[in-house]
């Protein structure tokens, strides 16, 4: 049993949601549904074997179900939630992807593709003409709210309504972005899939993944998959994610008033050859991402003259934390080329994910790094 929301939700904040959603309800209980660490259940009403459900699962899912305004499935990681969602694809099916999607995500369709379990059409995400032209025969879009690391957001609000005229069903992956920002099932997606390894978790302590479907059949389905793959999450890892999300917006809100300030400063460093923000006027997004987003996020993607230079910044920082993943309290900093070993991620281009530290504090480390050859 769980308090129950009602109509409320769909008028709250998503800061208020992060916080009430997904409690236990009722006189005697405790405020927050503590780790159940069982591998069954005693026969009897409800829960049987562990593999099917857990409480601690479910409170983490009825609370981002409640943020995301759908019905949400908890997996073992980012990228079990999305192998979820291409096993319910059909033999042959025609999956339409941004070029900037996630890096893992394009090799495991492309892995798909070349044992022709599936066809897979890359698109420039920015360009909305051409995303929707190509859902005329397609079976399923995957696109980014903010996508990582290129940081580019497509106009979702048009393409997801095409996408459901073209009965061509859409996911966008929203862990860069959070409830936070923009509630994709709200545009009409019918899938947003959360890496709550970052943001959701936020304190770089877990692996874990979800998937929030608009239609609770959908999730039921996700579900079965989750039963049969044996994809499920740890009782550790929902109960840290879930609180975690109780100061989600909180983080992210300072994540991100800290990240305009820094990329407002490397815009104008010399040293720096372009920078990707998409709270920057200048940035080819800002237009769609002030439109659609409640804020710009705490990531920031900035190209210096070339691998050796990023690596020298990356050895440089001391309060920043060299390392991959984002979405912590921590700052981390990393050479994306690292892992895209392709011509859309530049050599020197380095995201910085900006966590909760004083923001003058990152630039002096930041600074003093762009200074240090
Ligand atoms: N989606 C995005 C945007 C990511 O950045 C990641 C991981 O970095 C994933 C999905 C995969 O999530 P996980 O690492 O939890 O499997």
């Amino acid at each position: 049993m769980y308090r129950r929301l009602g109509s409320e939700s769909a008028q709250l904040d998503p800061a208020t949601l992060a916080v009430v959603a997904g409690r236990p309800a009722g006189a005697g209980e405790p405020l927050n549904q503590p780790p159940v660490f069982a591998s069954a259940f005693a026969s009897g009403e409800g829960l049987g074997y562990a593999r099917l459900t857990n409480p601690t699962w479910e409170a983490f899912e009825r609370a981002l179900g409640e943020l995301e305004h759908g019905s949400a499935v908890a997996f073992g990681s980012g990228m079990a939630a999305a192998t979820a969602i291409l096993d319910g694809l059909a033999v042959g099916a025609r999956v339409v992807v941004a070029r900037t999607s996630y890096v893992e995500l394009r090799n495991l369709l492309a892995e798909r593709a070349a044992r022709g379990m599936l066809e897979m059409v890359e698109v420039d995400s920015v360009d909305t003409d051409a995303v929707i032209a190509a859902l005329e025969t397609a079976d399923l879009l995957w696109l980014d709210a903010l996508a990582n690391p290129a940081l580019d957001v497509a106009e979702l609000d048009r393409i997801l309504p095409a996408a459901r005229r073209a009965c061509t069903k859409s996911v966008v992956d929203s862990t860069l972005a959070t409830p936070v920002l923009l509630c994709p099932l709200q545009l009409g997606a019918d899938f947003v899939l959360h890496s709550a390894t970052k943001y959701i978790g936020g304190h770089s302590d877990l692996v874990l993944g979800a998937a929030v479907a608009r239609d609770p059949r959908a999730a039921d389905e996700l579900r079965r998959r989750r039963t049969a793959t044996g994809a499920v999450p740890g009782t550790m890892e929902t109960w840290l994610a879930l609180r975690g999300m109780r100061t989600m917006a909180l983080r992210l809100e300072r994540g991100a008033q800290t990240a305009a300030v820094i990329a407002e400063r490397l815009a104008v460093d010399d040293s720096v050859d372009r920078v990707r923000y998409p709270g920057l006027a200048a940035d080819p997004t800002h237009a769609t991402a002030t439109r659609l987003l409640r804020d710009y996020g705490a990531v920031i993607s900035f190209e210096v003259a070339d691998a050796a230079r990023a690596d020298a910044i990356c050895a440089a920082v001391e309060v920043i934390t060299h390392a991959t993943s984002l979405g912590g309290v921590e700052t981390l900093i990393e050479r994306q080329s690292r892992w895209h070993a392709e011509p859309a991620v530049p050599e020197g281009l380095l995201r910085i994910s900006v966590g909760c530290e004083h923001p003058e504090d990152l630039w002096r480390d930041l600074d003093r790094a762009l200074g240090a050859h």
